[in-house]
């Protein structure tokens, strides 16, 4: 008879991560970039998916990110609940070119927790990200306002960009690190 050695268990996750912030501050094109290595230089809201899975490797351990993305309701700030339940982590988007979006965060910060809250039992690991970082010349937003913003809601940061792929990756993996993290305490 075989001997079949019985395949070590290993354990999965999934994490579902929501992508925020005003229209055309690049959340699809930051997908697109982490999921599928894509830019789209004229994307409008058709390249929308509902969500993408990602394998992320940490700790030797593989993850899958279920990273939603909205479908061009966030311009009429019309995102359902059902976008934020279960959620456990969020990449809070602006754009530095365009100040109007980082002044938005606040509001988009506070659907996020409210929406979320009632289904939740974990603060929803978040990161505020400043894309179009590639847009030097017309940064309207410093990287010490966003900053403060992030240390004063008790938020990752970074600026990325979709278009040059600076910090896409990086920051998609600090969140889900970040739950991973938080999750493997609680069992122990
Ligand atoms: P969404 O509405 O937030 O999903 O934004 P999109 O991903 O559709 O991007 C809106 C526009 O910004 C598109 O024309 C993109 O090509 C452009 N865009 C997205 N990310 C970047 C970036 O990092 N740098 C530059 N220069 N343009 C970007
Ligand atoms: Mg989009």
């Amino acid at each position: 008879m075989d001997f079949v050695a019985e395949e070590e268990k290993t354990e999965d996750y999934l994490f579902k991560i929501v992508l925020v912030g005003d229209s055309a501050v690049g959340k699809s094109n930051l997908l697109a970039r982490f999921a599928r290595d894509e830019f789209y230089p004229n994307s409008k809201s058709t390249i929308g998916v509902e969500f993408q899975t990602q394998k992320v490797h940490i700790d030797g351990k593989e993850i899958k990110a279920q990273i939603w993305d909205t479908a061009g309701q966030e311009r009429f700030r019309a995102v359902t609940s059902a976008y934020y339940r279960g959620a456990v982590g969020a990449l809070l988007v602006y754009d530095i070119s365009r100040r109007q979006t980082f002044d938005s965060i606040g509001r988009w910060l506070n659907e996020l927790q409210s929406k979320n809250h009632a289904h939740s039992d974990m603060n929803v690991v978040t990161i505020l990200v400043g894309n179009k970082s590639d847009l030097r010349d017309a940064r309207e937003v410093s990287i010490a306002e966003g900053k403060s913003l992030a240390e004063a809601q008790g938020l990752f940061f970074m600026e990325t960009s979709a278009l040059d792929s600076s910090n896409v990756a990086a920051a998609f993996q600090t969140v889900v690190k970040e739950i991973y993290n938080i999750l493997s305490k609680k069992v122990m």
